[in-house]
């Protein structure tokens, strides 16, 4: 990668075009006094219905941050697909190549939350997820001939992610790529990555590390994959930043957490955004790191995501909501 990583944009668009490539889904979310044995039933509370998915969350805090979102995956035939794809669109996200799955369900996460912990416990059906193709990919060309950058995650099958990471990489595009569900990944595909965005566990897959490895000698390991930076996360204590400049360390915001899901999700857009919008990558961090502490203070994936008004005015005043 060449040293001109940190601002890879030569004119930074105000209101940059996003690409984001993943899984849609809707959470079915229960809270309930305990975590189900197997073979057992517990009574737990209100269904709460919300969207998920790691790509559209990411979609979703992407447009937050004013970022213009195009979001590429499939939905199934039926009103769960059908209701996600309406929110995405009420979020001002360009659905078009949000691909209809005939005769297939819509992905759907089944999420038991423990009360008083917050613990959870969840069952994935990825339905049309499942069912993203090269050729559906393909279909969105023309968001990828207009994009400033594109973000890629895993819960669809690795060749349609490959091939959006190659659509980005063929065009010069900085490609994010957020490696979750954690699995090894082929060297060639991950020199085409501009950017990867770890939490540890994921880092420690990736690089098949040693459970005694530091954070920083994770990160060293994660440059060492062939990409052109990282930024392994590191929950509440914020993240690591390495590029071939060099590692640092940069401190996340003390909140107080209520729900971690979709924190992650919310990091790598806002990441993105602000690192295609001209921030160097330095201060697209401390900004990641801004939206997804006001992410964790609240409820849910989708309905967490900070606006960027939000994040500046959390970044002034050192509050949440
Ligand atoms: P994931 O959600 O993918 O498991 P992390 O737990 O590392 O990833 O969280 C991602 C980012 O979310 C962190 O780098 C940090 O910016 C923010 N974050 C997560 N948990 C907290 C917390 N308790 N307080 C403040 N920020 C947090």
């Amino acid at each position: 990668m060449t040293s001109d990583l940190q601002d890879p944009f030569a004119s930074p668009p105000d209101q940059p075009h996003v690409v984001v490539v993943g899984s849609c889904n809707t959470d079915l979310v229960v809270s309930v006094t305990r975590i189900p044995e197997p073979g057992e039933t517990v009574l737990g509370g209100e269904l709460q219905t919300v969207g998920g998915g790691k790509g559209a969350n990411q979609a979703v805090a992407a447009a937050r941050m004013e970022a213009h979102v195009t979001f590429v995956g499939r939905v199934g035939s039926d009103t769960f697909g059908q209701n996600a794809r309406a929110a995405l669109h009420a979020e001002g996200i360009d659905t078009t190549y949000l691909l209809d799955t005939p005769n297939v369900a819509s992905g759907v996460a089944l999420i038991a939350v423990r009360e008083e912990t917050g613990e959870n416990a969840i069952v994935v059906a990825p339905g049309a997820n499942g069912f993203v193709t090269e050729a559906g990919i393909e279909t969105a060309r023309p968001a990828f001939d207009q994009a400033n950058a594109v973000i890629v995650s895993l819960e669809i099958p690795l060749e349609a992610a490959s091939r959006a990471i190659e659509l980005g990489y063929e065009r010069r595009i900085p490609v994010i790529l957020n490696p979750a569900p954690a699995q090894t990944l082929p060297a060639d595909l991950l020199a085409k990555v501009a950017l990867l965005t770890p939490n540890e566990t994921e880092a420690a897959i990736l690089c098949k590390a040693d459970p005694a490895d530091t954070p920083e000698a994770l990160a060293h390991k994660l440059l060492a994959l062939g990409v052109g930076a990282a930024v392994l996360t590191l929950g509440a204590a914020g993240a690591l930043l390495v590029t071939p400049d060099g590692i640092e360390t940069v401190p996340g915001f003390p909140v107080r957490a209520v729900d971690t899901v979709g924190a992650g999700d919310c990091f790598t857009a806002t990441l993105a955004t602000e690192w295609a919008r001209g921030k160097s990558l330095r201060e697209a961090v401390t900004l990641a790191n801004a939206a997804a502490a006001l992410a964790v203070t609240r409820a849910g994936a989708q309905t967490a995501m900070p606006t960027r008004a939000e994040v500046q005015d959390f970044l002034k005043t050192g509050k949440g909501n």
